[in-house]
């Protein structure tokens, strides 16, 4: 077991990381949002979370005033919206991507310099490269920490619960193929946005995209069976192995599947209800 999650204490996770648990737990973020702190003498912030004075304090005491810039994984209301904040208090540079017009975004994301795929950040202590990971998020970063092979995975894989994909801005097939390009990567392990460390990273990847294909197979078979339905009734089917009160979320990623089975010519939409192509 690793060390237990705890607001506003800063626990070290790594020789060059410490993480810091925004006070916002919940049924979308778990134990709420880890905002990781990066290097010792100038220091990354990677996801300030809600806008939360206590939070930043807290982050403010463990950085004693090193923060030189300040990266965000998307602009979901859970892990950008400190950054306003952070950055009026520290005079850091906010790097991050353009919010996306749709989903539930932070419309406060001002970044002073726009994010870049594969773009490396580097400092005297560690480089830390961003990697454009859509699918939860049309914008969504994780980062890469080459010296500890460690990486920062936002929404894109959380411990402890599935991610939910959102249309329109969120997109299954996107989500697939930016875990699949993470295998191309020297990943070790993964610091998620919510929830503790993962050790064997290329066997969580692994275990993630079978999961979401062994939903899709789902979606298909029950198709099969019911001939054709709408979304709350292949919901029942689909996620009989999911507790009812996540199925409201649950519906989401549902809708995110049947968009890419369309895409891939497997199903058709006849108003409300989905079905097989012939
Ligand atoms: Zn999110």
């Amino acid at each position: 077991m690793s060390t237990l999650l705890k607001a506003g204490e800063p626990v070290p996770v790594s020789e060059l990381v410490t993480r810091v648990l925004a006070r916002n737990p919940g049924m979308m973020t778990g134990p709420g949002t880890n905002s990781y702190l990066v290097g010792h003498r100038e220091v990354a912030v990677i996801d300030p979370g809600p806008v939360d004075e206590t939070h930043i304090e807290a982050i403010l005491q463990a950085t004693k005033g090193r923060i030189r810039w300040v990266l965000v994984t998307h602009t979901h209301l859970d892990h950008s919206p400190g950054a306003q904040l952070l950055i009026e208090k520290t005079g850091a540079e906010l790097i991050a991507f353009e919010q996306p017009a749709e989903g539930f975004q932070d419309n406060t994301c001002q970044p002073s310099k726009p994010a870049q795929h594969r773009h490396t950040l580097e400092t005297e202590e560690f480089s830390l490269t961003a990697l454009h990971t859509p699918g939860h998020a049309s914008n969504h970063l994780c980062y890469l920490l080459h010296a500890e092979a460690m990486l920062f995975t936002g929404d894109h894989i959380m411990q402890g619960s599935t991610v939910v994909i959102a249309p329109t801005d969120g997109n299954m097939t996107h989500y697939l193929d930016s875990l699949s390009d993470l295998k191309q990567e020297s990943i070790d392990r993964l610091a998620p946005g919510h929830g503790h460390l993962i050790e064997d990273a290329t066997k969580e990847i692994d275990k993630l995209i079978s999961h979401r294909l062994m939903r899709e197979q789902k979606v298909i078979e029950a198709l099969k069976q019911l001939g054709k339905g709408d979304l709350p009734l292949l919901l029942k089917k689909v996620y009989d192995d999911v507790p009812i009160f996540l199925h409201p979320v649950a519906q989401l990623s549902l809708h995110a599947h049947l968009i890419r089975l369309a895409e891939l010519g497997r199903v058709a939409r006849q108003q409300n209800d989905w079905l097989l192509s012939e």
